[in-house]
């Protein structure tokens, strides 16, 4: 589950980490006045004007935008309420924005990349920074790779100060700026952990210019992004009760209430099949056979009828779905009870593109006469004798297209 970056701020903020001072904005018209608050709260003229979307790039997409005046902040709220930002990381359709962080801005000596994520190849949590921050870590990690230090975290210890220390040497940290970015970092592990995050980021880590009260400048997170492990929210009620589901895929809200596993992707064959092991090497296969997936989708192990005819829908109403691939493997469920329940959702749901079942197991041959039997009343079907013929059958009715 991801959080907006006002949130992550006030997580990072009662962890003890320096984070500029800011209020949220839902409408235009409390623009003037808010900037004037922040403003006259941080003794600064300088705010920013932020998007909360999740995701990232605001900068660049013009949805960050540095003012100087109540009429400026205004024009830039209006901007990121009246137009949805678009960017690689949103797709082409955009996203709006719903709410405006506008906080005390801060001025910049040098930009830093900081985060904590899981390292599945070292099977540790492990810290990731450099001091090329500001710009997306991938593009740094593509055109710069020497520039990002890795350091893994030791799971029962956590990131230890001497690790952290040496770490805010390499990243070119002076003076007092060490202890301050040591400080930073182990909060960032404890949150990390206490949490149950699966990224804890902050992009860009900064510190301001020398001043005559911070002779090494001040290290300070200005930008924050959470996202957490939805297995383990059950166990954090405070981080649960963050969710904005506004930006959530409706189809996959649909498919949860439902109790199915579902998540959507770009291809243009639509899945269903009963348990998780099966439906990942049934998008493997579709790919082997030159095909692209839509979806990801497991009915569960019961594959009632109800479930598999809402998820028929579910993989219909993608309009970028042309074929849908039906991959049962029958064991304690009968595959006559899961014949009946694809033919009679099919029915309900009307298909008009192909539609390629494979089913096996427990009772398939008279699995297989239902479908047999049902053919004439749903002219797209087909049946499959296996799993490569299903994904050949499917993969080539939707390139025949
Ligand atoms: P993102 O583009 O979505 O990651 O949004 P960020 O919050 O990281 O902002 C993008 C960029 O705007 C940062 O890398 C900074 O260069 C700049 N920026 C953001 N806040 C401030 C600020 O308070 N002062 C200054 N000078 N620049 C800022
Ligand atoms: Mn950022």
């Amino acid at each position: 589950m991801k959080i907006h970056e006002y949130q992550a701020r006030d997580i990072l903020s009662n962890a003890g980490v320096p984070v500029p001072a800011g209020t949220v904005i839902e409408n235009v018209e409390t623009a003037a006045s808010t900037y004037k608050q922040v403003s006259k709260e941080a003794g600064t003229d300088l705010v920013v004007v932020k998007a909360q979307v999740f995701a990232g790039g605001r900068g660049k997409a013009g949805f960050v935008k540095l003012v100087r005046s109540p009429e400026a902040a205004e024009e830039a709220a209006r901007f990121m309420f009246s137009n949805k930002m678009v960017n690689q990381q949103t797709g082409p359709d955009g996203v709006e924005c719903k709410k405006i962080l506008m906080a005390a801005g801060v001025d910049i000596e040098k930009e830093f990349y900081l985060s904590i994520t899981t390292d599945r190849a070292t099977r540790r949590n492990i810290l990731i920074a450099s001091a090329e921050g500001g710009t997306e870590i991938e593009v740094v990690a593509e055109s710069n790779p020497d520039a990002i230090i890795k350091e893994p975290i030791h799971p029962l210890m956590g990131l230890q100060p001497h690790q952290a220390r040496r770490l805010a040497y390499r990243l070119g940290f002076k003076g007092k700026q060490v202890s301050q970015a040591v400080k930073i970092m182990i909060a960032l592990d404890t949150v990390f952990r206490e949490k149950d995050c699966e990224l804890a980021e902050i992009n860009p880590l900064i510190v301001t210019p020398a001043s005559q009260d911070h002779p090494d400048g001040q290290v300070l997170a200005i930008d924050a992004k959470f996202g957490f492990d939805g297995n383990a929210l059950f166990r954090h009620k405070d981080i649960a009760a963050l969710h904005d589901p506004s930006e959530d895929n409706a189809n996959e809200l649909k498919a949860q209430k439902f109790g199915l596993s579902y998540i959507q992707l770009d291809g243009n064959i639509g899945c269903l099949v009963n348990g998780a092991g099966l439906a990942m090497s049934t998008m493997d296969i579709i790919k082997h056979h030159g095909g692209e997936p839509a979806n990801f989708l497991d009915v569960g192990g019961g594959a009632s009828e109800e479930a598999v005819t809402e998820a028929f829908k579910i993989i219909l109403d993608d309009e970028g779905v042309e074929g849908v691939l039906v991959n049962i493997f029958g064991g304690i469920m009968r595959c006559d009870v899961i014949a009946q329940a694809v033919v009679n959702a099919a029915k309900q749901v009307g298909f008009n593109v192909p539609l390629v079942v494979r089913l096996e197991g427990t009772n398939v041959e008279e699995g297989r006469k239902i479908l047999q039997d049902a053919q004439s009343e749903i002219p797209t079907m087909q049946a499959a004798d296996d799993l490569g013929d299903a994904a050949q059958k499917v993969c080539g009715a939707v390139a025949g297209a």
